[in-house]
């Protein structure tokens, strides 16, 4: 079934670079057809993102970095001149301290918790509301968590504190928006090496013993949450909103 997202068009927040999930995702959207508009967190990132948006034929490039208010507002002012409107928005968006990703979590200083929480949770809430003004037949809002929300897993520490926040804010969005037909989900994917990624101290250590566990015993590949994030996004998925997908080769049903 091709072109599962023509007519439609994407706001991808989140590429850094070709490893980025959000580089997958904007891979995935643009193959089903979508007109694609890519953000970029500031200038250290904006040549490479400069590259992949022209290769992916992006039609609209900005900065955005989401702690500051006056960026988000412009981002939605220019998908409004730009588009006219969206009917689809990934929010591929995370950071913490490095030393608060290898410390105990009961060192965690105060600006680390705000910053995590700030950048990783309350950005979803920020640009989901200027989803919510462009989205005027309705929409899709993807955003990606990890089993850390839940799980005490060693040294993601105030990630998943900030991913528990992140997934209570998909379920309160969905049920804001649900009645303007904007459907609000995460995808919760397994560990994949990226930059975000290898800022968790022994990630690959988490990787290693993620695959040997794994019911399909391999790690997650960034396709298969592309397109679960296609899914999400094309009508296909209509019915589903304030969910948590588990995109992770099976891991987290098991126990011991
Ligand atoms: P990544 O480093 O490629 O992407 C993280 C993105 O967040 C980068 O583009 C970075 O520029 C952006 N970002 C950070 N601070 C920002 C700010 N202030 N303003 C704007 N953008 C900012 O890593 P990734 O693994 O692709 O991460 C994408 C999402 O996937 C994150 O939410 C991450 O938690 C989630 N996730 C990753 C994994 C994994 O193992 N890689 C697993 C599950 C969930």
């Amino acid at each position: 079934m091709p072109n599962l997202l023509e007519g439609k068009t994407a706001l991808v927040l989140g590429v850094a670079n070709r490893w980025s999930l959000a580089y997958a995702i904007a891979q995935a959207f643009r193959r089903e057809g979508a007109r694609l508009a890519l953000t970029y967190q500031g200038d250290r990132q904006k040549t490479t993102v400069e590259e992949l948006a022209a290769e992916l034929g992006a039609e609209m490039l900005t900065g955005c970095d989401v702690t500051q208010e006056q960026d988000v507002d412009r981002l939605g002012r220019e998908l409004a001149e730009r588009f006219g409107g969206l009917e689809i928005l990934a929010h591929s968006i995370a950071f913490a301290n490095r030393e608060d990703l290898s410390r105990p979590f009961v060192e965690t200083s105060r600006s680390g918790y705000l910053l995590a929480h700030e950048v990783s949770a309350y950005s979803l809430v920020a640009v989901a509301r200027i989803a919510q003004k462009l989205m005027k037949t309705g929409g899709s809002i993807v955003t990606l968590t990890y089993l850390g929300a839940t799980r005490v897993i060693q040294n993601y520490n105030v990630m998943g504190v900030a991913k528990a926040a992140l997934e209570a804010s998909v379920r309160y969005l969905a049920s804001d928006l649900g009645p303007s037909n904007i459907r609000v989900n995460a995808i919760s994917a397994g560990p994949v090496k990226t930059v975000s990624a290898r800022g968790v101290k022994d990630f690959g250590r988490l990787l290693d013993s993620f695959s040997e566990k794994a019911p399909l015993r391999r790690n997650t590949d960034p396709a298969e949450v592309a397109d679960t994030a296609v899914f999400l996004a094309s009508d296909l998925g209509r019915g589903v909103t304030g969910n948590i997908i588990f995109v992770d080769a099976g891991f987290q049903i098991m126990g011991l």
